[in-house]
This record gives structure tokens, sequence and C-alpha cells, in this order.
């Protein structure tokens, strides 16, 4: 287990205090789908663009904090889990360095990954976030967002205990009513319509499934919503 290399102090003006009560309970994970860390970590540090993170992993592994842990950084925008609303408030946001979607999606350097999860550890330490709430943008913004996308070694984080993995499912016939069930048991956003519907499952895929990204209802992703709904609700029976 590595341990955490030294944290350079990057202070973002982009900041302001929790709400009064907001419980620290969640962790969202970014790509920063710029050219450089360079141009990100500018950008991140504009007033003017009014975006920030706690945290910023460079590609090197380097690790800056723009944003103390307490106060609230502004990366996830509009956002919903599992019921809330403006998952800014109750969580801690981390902008990995990665061209993203748009530049041809690279993939998560080695030494990268090694100080995500060093920090994540760090922070699980400090805060009692349970593995079903580390989560992706694009799993609490799926009508916006596709970070940090499909090339996002979930599975690994998993088995480290840092995160959630469904394992091998069931293929089950696809159920639509039962599918939408799993989902918002999960904590995705109920879906408003069919092309809402079909980006909530791109990103359940993108997350859980991400050989096959097509937001379609096929017997895989029915067997695998099941068995996460299952997981998210710390194996508690039935959804
Ligand atoms: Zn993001």
């Amino acid at each position: 287990m590595q341990a955490l290399p030294p944290v350079e102090e990057r202070a973002s003006p982009n900041r302001d205090a929790r709400p009064e009560g907001a419980p620290i309970d969640t962790i969202v994970l970014h790509y920063t789908g710029m050219a450089s860390g360079a141009a990100a970590l500018a950008r991140l540090c504009d007033p003017a663009a009014e975006v920030s993170a706690h945290y910023l992993i460079e590609r090197d592994g380097r690790i800056l904090r723009l944003v103390p842990e307490d106060e609230r950084a502004w990366h996830a925008g509009r956002s919903y889990w599992a019921g809330a609303e403006r998952l800014n408030d109750r969580s801690i946001g981390i902008e990995l360095v990665n061209p993203g979607h748009a530049h041809g999606l690279a993939p998560f350097p080695e030494p990268q990954l090694a100080a995500l999860m060093a920090l994540l550890r760090a922070i699980l330490a400090r805060w009692p976030i349970p593995p079903a709430r580390l989560l992706g943008h694009s799993d609490v913004a799926y009508e916006r967002k596709l970070d940090p996308g499909e090339r996002f070694p979930w599975e690994r984080l998993a088995r480290a205990g840092l995160a959630l993995w469904p394992g091998r499912a069931r293929a089950r016939p696809p159920d639509p009513a039962e599918a939408e069930r799993a989902l918002v048991a999960i904590g995705y956003r109920p879906p408003g319509d069919a092309g809402s519907r079909q980006r909530a499952l791109a990103a359940f895929q993108r997350r859980f499934r991400p050989w096959r990204v097509d937001g379609r209802l096929d017997a895989e992703t029915m067997g695998l919503l099941e068995e996460v709904a299952v997981l998210s609700n710390g194996g508690r029976g039935s959804i």
C-alpha cells in the first residue's frame, strides 16, 4: 500500500462554506477534459470560471490541494444522488488530469492511480464515506457529464475496497420498470423520459459495464442493475 505523497497547496478562490450541518459522505471523481494539467489548474483557480475541486491529481501522480475538505468546492454543478440535490454540499471533489472524451480518452497512468488510491485512503480515514458513495461525475449528473469515463478502472478501486463492483451478474430478462426501480435504488436521478432513461443506463454502463456503453437495456445490463442495487443497499434483500 503506497503512502500518501506530499500534497502541494494551490488555493483556489472558487469555494465557499458548506451548508450548516451538511454531512461529508460522498466523493465525486472527475477528469479535467482539457489539453494539459496546467490549463486545467489555471481554470480551476480562475475566479471567472467559478469551478474548482478539492484536489487535482496530475498524470505523474502529483497531488494539488485547491480547497480544504471542510469547505465547499464547486465541481459537481447541478447534480443528484440517492434523493439529494447539489452534491457539492456534501462531497469531496477530485479532478484527474486526463484529456477526456473530446480528445480520445487517454488511459489513466499508473502513478496517477496510485496517488488517487493513497489520497482516497487518507480521505476515508477522516470522513465516514462508504464505498457505495465513491461516485463519478457522470453518476450524479448523467444528463450532462461523461467523466471520469469508461477507461477509469472502477473494478480496481473496488478490489482495493474503495468502490462498489458487481462481479459477475446473472443475465436477466430486460424489464424497463424493474430497471428504472433499480437505477433509483442505486441512487441515480429518476429518469424523466425515454432519452433521459437511455442516458441514465449509459451512465450505469460506463460505470459498471465499461466494455459496452450503448444505453440499451439488454439482459446483461438488467442482471448488473439488480446486482448493484442490492450491493448499494448493503446487500439487504430485494430492491
Ligand atoms: Zn466533472
